[in-house]
């Protein structure tokens, strides 16, 4: 039998399997501070366990992050980690520290199935969802790697934000226990507003995760209308934007005082025009409901090669802003980092075994994008 990953386990989780070891379940939060708090994964260093207890952990488990293929540090200081998640697959994470915090993008699936136009993740097609002990090995190897090398026992991480590779609600099995691990005072104890889950609008998923655990909430919107959204982010023809919306009133009940980041990476004349800012007012201010509590991020687009797509000109952006801001919403344009290293948003890539046949489907483009009946400038090339 292969050994257990304790870092498959929430609190709970590890109190569970303690006490089907034959242990008190209170010995987990000693566990989970060893592994969490001090990034120990030798149980012989365990000193306050029992020796017993020490011996039968290292029988039965072990505590593996998945192995590091390759680290990359960009000028600016943001560090991109390939993790080996076997099978030819390989997922990526990117460290960015600023002023203030530092922040650890996490992926949750190698690959994504979603199949967004604009996303190089998206591209490459699907191959598996993460185990929980894959998506916190990630910041479990981070923190501790970065720890020791700060040469001081503090924290380095203070933010995490699930927008790597894959779509985290299509993976909410493994999603859940992960951001327990994550949230948990016996670990690093991130505070549900510093751990962020961004997703592409999966509506029962969003409703799920209000109940069990909500954290900071981003949804990637890149559209006003579901003419345009169906094409850029397909899962919009199964979850229209109104119910989206809807949804994202509904998440902010359980957490009134919160905001929903909105995600909308600016695509040179497709999605960028001021009739599309307008709209998105309106989408988000309209009547009978009041504002939506909000902040909109404007990506300016990273492009990859395969995409035929390019970024809004700086111009456009500020003044697809300027009409946001106007209309009282409170926006920000987001700064590229590691771009010289491919870490910015929607560059991850990572090696996936592609099993749904996405690439095939853009190799065919049957997913051309038209607005208003006509081929996009650029794609289809
Ligand atoms: N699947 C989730 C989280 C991962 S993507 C989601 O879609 O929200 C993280 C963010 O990067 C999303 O807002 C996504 O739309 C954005 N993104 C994807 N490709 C991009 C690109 N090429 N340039 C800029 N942002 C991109
Ligand atoms: Fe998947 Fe998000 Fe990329 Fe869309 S933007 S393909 S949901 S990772």
């Amino acid at each position: 039998m292969s050994a257990v990953n304790l870092l498959d386990f929430d609190p709970e989780g590890l109190a569970a399997y303690c006490e089907a070891i034959g242990e008190k379940r209170f010995r987990a939060t000693q566990l989970f501070q060893w592994i969490h708090q001090r990034g120990i994964a030798d149980f012989a260093r365990m000193s306050n366990l029992a020796r017993s207890l020490r011996a039968k952990l290292a029988d039965a488990a072990q505590v593996v992050a998945p192995p590091v293929t390759s680290e990359q540090v960009s000028a600016d200081g943001t560090i991109k980690w390939l993790f080996d998640v076997g099978g030819g697959d390989a997922v990526e994470s990117v460290f960015i520290p600023e002023h203030e915090r530092a922040t650890l993008c996490i992926s949750s699936q190698a690959g994504c199935a979603v199949g967004c136009r604009f996303c190089s993740t998206g591209h490459q097609g699907f191959s598996r969802n993460l185990t929980t002990a894959e998506i916190v090995g990630q910041l479990w190897h981070a923190e501790h790697l970065l720890r020791a090398r700060s040469g001081r026992d503090e924290r380095v991480i203070t933010n995490v934000v699930m927008m790597g590779m894959g779509e985290p609600l299509q993976n909410y099995a493994a999603l859940l226990p992960a951001l327990r691990a994550m949230l948990s005072d016996h670990g690093l104890g991130l505070s549900r507003r510093r751990l962020t889950v961004s997703t592409s609008g999966v509506v029962p998923m969003i409703e799920r995760l209000r109940d069990d655990c909500p954290v900071a909430l981003a949804v990637s919107l890149h559209a006003p209308d579901d003419a345009l959204r169906d094409e850029l982010v397909p899962i919009n023809r199964k979850y229209p934007v109104v119910e989206l919306i809807a949804a994202c009133r509904r998440y902010l009940e359980r957490a009134p005082r919160d905001f929903i980041t909105f995600e909308y990476c600016m695509l040179d004349g497709v999605n960028d025009s001021l009739a599309q800012a307008q709209a998105l007012v309106e989408l988000l201010c309209r009547a009978p409901a009041t504002r939506i509590a909000c902040k909109i991020n404007l990506i300016p687009f990273n492009p990859f090669p395969e995409s035929g797509l390019r970024c809004s000109p700086r111009e456009r952006v500020q003044a697809f802003a300027e009409v946001l801001r106007g209309a009282g919403l409170v926006t920000t344009v987001r700064k590229t980092r590691g771009d010289d290293i491919a870490a910015a948003c929607g560059q991850l890539a990572g090696e996936v075994q592609d099993r749904t046949r996405v690439r095939e489907r853009f190799a065919g483009r049957v997913l051309p994008i038209r607005v208003m009946g006509a081929p996009l400038q650029g794609a289809g090339r």
